[in-house]
């Protein structure tokens, strides 16, 4: 195995309860690195307040990935990048790894909190993903509101679209999906992930965020999971479920570093991985040059990228 292609990789033992957070892989460059470290820790922080409050997992991975999306830092929400329209289409997912519901948007119109409408899927509907005028009208009938695109396009998505549309080339995003992975005081995991996707993507491109076992999985049985990197890599492997199967017998940390290095093996795919095991141990790994992420635990907290 491609063990070689992992280029950072962190653990956590097992705990009482436990989160870790990703600011999503890439190339962040060192002048935007610790804006993005210091999201991710308030995100953690938020999601670790539910959890020290003996709130479920669920809640605090949905908590940690709403304060993100609300941190016009990241591709995800507020912030999200452009398609070749000029336009943002909101890919998200959250899983319960306790009842295996899950539920997921994709290619949605602006709102602010797509994670929470992804929830919203899981919890009031049969469906587990619903995709772009059908998931909005959904959306609203929800009670959700629309949001004015243009308080959720800063100018660094318009800069980055126009600098991908003039090498003609669809570019991920230099680190911005979000992701939130949380295991709580009763035992029970969850995972959850947004993203605006690439920049300069098809109008209706879907990538692996919002899919089930591609961008978010969780299972009691063994882990929850949060990706990021090249999307259609990641479904093309099933990388969240891989991972998180993985991480029963292996632990966490190993989990991440073999399902990426199998990954980048088998598609060439880059990315990051990010895991609670049911013990509540926790484990990273990338194979980009950065990766923002944050951790905090009944025992501490910890951050790096
Ligand atoms: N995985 C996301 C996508 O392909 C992008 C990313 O994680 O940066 O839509």
């Amino acid at each position: 195995m491609a063990e070689d292609a992992v280029t950072a990789s962190w653990a956590h033992g097992a705990c009482a309860w436990s989160i870790l957070v990703h600011g999503g892989a890439g190339d962040v460059s060192a002048e935007h690195l610790p804006r993005h470290v210091e999201g991710c820790e308030r995100a953690a922080a938020a999601g670790a307040a539910v959890l020290a409050a003996g709130g479920s997992a669920l809640d605090a991975v949905q908590r940690a990935v709403e304060v993100l999306e609300d941190d016009a830092s990241f591709n995800a929400g507020t912030g999200a990048c452009l398609n070749e329209d000029g336009a943002i289409e909101l890919d998200a997912s959250i899983m319960d790894g306790t009842t295996l519901q899950a539920g997921g948007v994709c290619a949605l119109a602006p709102f602010k909190n797509p994670i929470a409408i992804a929830r919203r899927v899981m919890d009031a509907s049969s469906h587990v993903l619903l995709a772009g005028e059908g998931a909005a009208r959904f959306a609203l009938e929800q009670g959700f509101v629309r949001a004015d695109p243009s308080s959720m396009i800063t100018d660094l998505a318009r800069a980055r679209l126009a600098a991908a549309q003039a090498k003609q080339t669809t570019e991920g995003w230099a680190g911005g999906t979000v992701g939130a992975v949380a295991r709580d005081a009763s035992g029970r995991v969850a995972a959850a992930t947004s993203t605006g996707g690439m920049v300069n993507k098809r109008a209706g491109r879907v990538g692996d965020s919002p899919i089930v076992g591609a961008g978010t999985y969780a299972d009691d049985a063994t882990a929850a999971c949060s990706t990021t990197g090249h999307g259609e890599a990641m479904i093309r492997v099933c990388l969240a479920k891989t991972a998180s199967d993985a991480a029963r017998t292996d632990g966490a940390e190993h989990a991440a570093r073999a399902s990426l290095a199998m990954m980048h093996a088998r598609t060439s795919g880059t990315g990051g991985v990010i895991l609670a095991a049911r013990d509540g141990s926790l484990g990273l790994a990338r194979t980009t040059r950065t990766m923002s992420w944050a951790a905090a635990t009944d025992t501490g907290r910890a951050s790096g990228a």
